[in-house]
């Protein structure tokens, strides 16, 4: 029964020698990154599904049965980690954020999300962490056990399920008070009400627990905080004791001072950091999604062009804080809040991170062992290392040097078996 698992999701393979094999399989790209450095000359062995050896070319014995596949102006990576999307949203452009929440059927989030889960997969994401169902439920806990069977093809997901925000400051809001909309997200308040629903929910199966600590409280108005520092450090405390952390909404400088005092471990967003708060982060190894490619789809969908129009406020104010993140040396993580944009174009956010002042490597990094380090999953995911699930991801040229080449997927890899 194992093997049937193991092929299941071998749906739209199209490296033939790969999907079937059984038997180990030597890759020789022109280069490796593994998730730390990169080394030309290196072989890499798959089998059953895992990296078996890594080393300089002709280090390792290699078995008889082997096939080897020649990778040729190539970099091998590790299956690279999206750290925040939001597997049941697709872009507002095509349909605005309350139109998903409040008049698409479940049964269609749930199909859209399956074409989501698969379109991160072939571009060489395979692992997301999603970060809110935004009123969806659990659902997430049900993808990841129909991926875990192997029912539909797609990365493993980290499920967050509903997130927790304060009564009253979420949305969708409805333009009279007498009328109460379905939420995007939990409510909850005061530290017995935060401490039940993150209990709930992790009940439930959400890996981590996600909570709005500022938000702007009516349409159109800019952020303030919702908790309280004691409301947020009770919560922090109840899921660090289960084994979980907590990951914190936060665009105000107060709401992230809020939330970093109280000891989560991933901030995202951050649109106004402040030198002392990004200070404050890099002194408690807060790892930071700073959602660029979110900032700039909005202003899109308001209208801006890209290289035509004069820079909005917003995408300056980004540019500046995540510079001075980067300088300050904040734990840089990378998660785009794919979902606003399209899933499948999740390099967009690594190529903003280049634009707006990371180096390409440093970048590749965030993306593969950072994310797996702050994330907990070092032991499955991230880097390329013996006895590591075969995650693998093959690129036409170097994306150390042109991260732009992370787009030019030539294989991917998910336990060992081919799914592009
Ligand atoms: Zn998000």
């Amino acid at each position: 029964m194992r093997r049937t698992i193991l092929l299941a999701p071998i749906l739209f393979l199209s490296f033939h020698a790969i999907a079937q094999s059984t038997v180990s399989i030597l890759l020789k790209p022109d280069r490796v990154f593994d998730g730390e450095q990169v080394f030309t000359n290196y072989w890499v062995l798959v089998d059953s599904g895992k990296i078996t050896a890594v080393g300089a070319a002709g280090s390792f014995a290699v078995p008889k049965n082997c096939s080897t596949i020649v990778l040729k102006g190539q970099t091998l990576l590790p299956g690279l980690i999206e750290g925040h999307s939001h597997i049941f949203l697709h872009p507002y452009n095509e349909t605005k954020w309350e139109d998903q929440v409040l008049k698409e059927s479940r049964a269609e989030r749930n199909a859209r999300a399956v074409n989501h889960l698969r379109a991160t997969l072939k571009a060489g994401f395979t692992t997301t962490r999603d970060l809110g169902t935004e009123g969806l439920m659990y659902d997430d806990v049900g993808m990841k056990i129909a991926l875990m069977k192997g029912i539909i093809p797609g990365p493993d997901l980290i499920t967050s399920t509903r997130a927790i925000v304060a009564t009253g400051s979420y949305a969708p809001v409805s333009p009279s008070p007498d009328v109460t909309l379905p939420q995007g997200a939990a409510e909850a308040d005061g530290v017995a009400g935060l401490v039940h629903e993150a209990r709930t929910q992790i009940g439930k199966g959400a890996d981590f627990i996600k909570v709005y600590a500022d938000v702007p409280w009516a349409p159109g108005k800019r952020a303030s905080p919702s908790f309280t520092e004691a409301e947020l450090k009770a919560l922090v405390d109840a899921v660090n004791s289960s084994g979980r952390y907590v990951a914190a909404h936060a665009v105000t400088a107060e709401g992230m001072r809020r939330a970093v005092e109280a000891g989560v471990k991933t901030l995202e967003h951050g649109d106004q950091g402040t030198r002392e708060v990004f200070e404050l982060m890099k002194a408690k190894g807060v790892g930071y999604c700073a959602t660029l490619a979110a900032a700039e789809a909005y202003a899109e969908y308001a209208g801006w062009v890209k290289g035509r129009d004069p820079e909005p406020a917003s995408v300056t104010e980004k540019k500046v804080s995540f510079k001075l993140a980067v300088d300050i040396g904040v734990k840089i993580c990378m998660g785009g809040d794919v979902g606003v944009y399209a899933h499948g174009d999740n390099a967009r956010e690594m190529e903003l991170m280049v634009e707006y002042g990371m180096k390409p490597l440093d970048v590749l990094k965030a993306t593969t062992s950072v994310n797996a380090d702050v994330f907990g999953i070092d032991q499955k995911a991230g880097r390329i290392r013996t006895g590591l699930p075969a995650d693998i991801l093959v690129v036409e040229g170097d994306p150390s040097v042109n991260i732009k080449q992370i787009r030019n997927v030539r294989l991917v890899l998910k336990n060992g078996t081919a799914v592009k």
